[in-house]
């Protein structure tokens, strides 16, 4: 049995791997995420799992539209994190969760990889898509970073939608709040303002673990060859005084760049993400592979020996362990867990590859590619 799977494991890695390894230059490719954390099956209800499933295919289907149709990667990356903005499952937008004061507080961050511009903006309250500001921050004033109430005039400055902060109020986000505030005996504030009453709102899903995540990112490659990511949250729950996470600080959450050949947006603990400074460091171990490709030759030949000796003993070795990009995102990914952090990146390759990686036993993701099905995946051992 053992030598009948290692031959057919061996005949897969043979077959799979040249032609994925051959992928340059076939025309735009997108990734998203909607966050990681302990997603486990059965901790998800049928239900709430078609839900995510759905939203995550109809948000990978706007950015298919947008680079289809021969938009940039930063519209594509722009219009889907709206997508996703928009729909309460996420934390990100409507749906985000709140401040232990209980008012919701949104940052977000945008890259441009042809040019290093880039875009953040830190505690909004009042800004419908936060990734817009973050997109008028990098056009259209001479900064980077804006924060609070002048990050919020800016925004309304430049014309773009305000709605009182009860639009983004979500039940089960608010009992996830309460549910957090007594555990850890910390005082529970008053409703918000202009919150439905309690019971009138139905709830999308009933409140979930906190420790799922729920931010938003995107990934792209547009046919002119430009890269681009962006990302949106509310954040963690609980968060107290004026706390900002890894998702607006350039280089942490949030990095792209076209010399490097790499877009990246992450999603979990904040705290460690910024630490280790996890996008421009994949960016920059993707980048130092390229330049160096004896290094880069003779590390794909290590991992094509270690799947050989995993088929050797009857594992399958998946084709996806063996690509660039993979090795560089998953240490990262150690190096956050090693810090006692949690949770996962999206990248994408100026081949247009698509690189998941997470410590977390789930992450909401999807994928697509000129001429490609869309593809989404929840739980870790998915197949992405
Ligand atoms: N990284 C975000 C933060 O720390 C949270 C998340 O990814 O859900 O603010």
């Amino acid at each position: 049995m053992k030598t009948w799977l290692a031959a057919v494991a061996t005949a897969l890695i043979v077959t799979l791997a040249s032609p994925a390894l051959a992928q340059d230059g076939r025309g735009w490719s997108l990734a998203i995420h909607g966050g990681a954390g302990v997603i486990e099956r059965g901790s998800l209800t049928p239900e709430q799992d078609a839900a995510y499933r759905a939203a995550l295919d109809s948000a990978l289907q706007v950015g298919a539209e947008v680079l289809e149709g021969g938009g940039s990667a930063l519209d594509a990356v722009e219009a889907v994190i709206q997508v996703l903005e928009d729909d309460p499952l996420f934390n990100a937008g409507r749906g985000a969760v709140f401040t232990a004061d209980g008012r919701i507080e949104h940052d977000a961050a945008i890259m441009d990889g042809t040019t290093l511009d880039a875009g953040a903006v830190a505690g909004l309250t009042r800004t419908r898509h936060p990734i817009s500001a973050a997109r008028a921050v990098m056009e259209d004033s001479p900064h980077v970073f804006l924060i609070g109430q002048g990050a919020e005039t800016f925004a309304r400055d430049q014309g773009l939608e305000e709605v009182e902060p009860a639009y983004f109020f979500t039940e089960r986000r608010w009992r996830g709040l309460v549910r957090q505030l007594e555990r850890e005996g910390l005082p529970v504030p008053a409703r918000p303002e202009g919150a439905p009453a309690e019971g009138a709102m139905a709830t999308v899903t009933p409140p979930l673990d906190e420790r799922k995540f729920g931010t938003v990112g995107v990934v792209a490659l547009d046919r002119e060859g430009r890269l681009a990511a962006g990302t949106s949250t509310g954040g963690m729950s609980g968060k107290r005084w004026g706390r900002v996470g890894d998702v607006p600080v350039i280089g942490a959450g949030t990095y792209a760049s076209n010399a490097e050949g790499c877009a990246v947006s992450a999603t979990g603990s904040g705290e460690y993400f910024i630490r280790a400074t996890v996008a421009r460091d994949i960016c920059a171990r993707i980048a130092f592979g390229a330049a160096h490709p004896q290094l880069a030759a003779a590390d794909l030949e290590q991992r094509r020996a270690w799947c050989e000796t995993r088929a050797a003993e009857g594992d399958i070795c998946l084709v996806s362990q063996l690509l660039p990009g993979i090795a560089e995102a998953r240490a990262e990914i150690a190096e956050v867990g090693a810090l006692g952090g949690e949770g996962g990146v999206i990248v994408m390759t100026r081949a247009g590859r698509v690189i998941f990686a997470m410590n977390t036993s789930g992450m909401y993701r999807g994928r697509v590619a000129e001429g490609e099905e869309r593809r989404v995946a929840i739980y870790a051992d998915e197949e992405d």
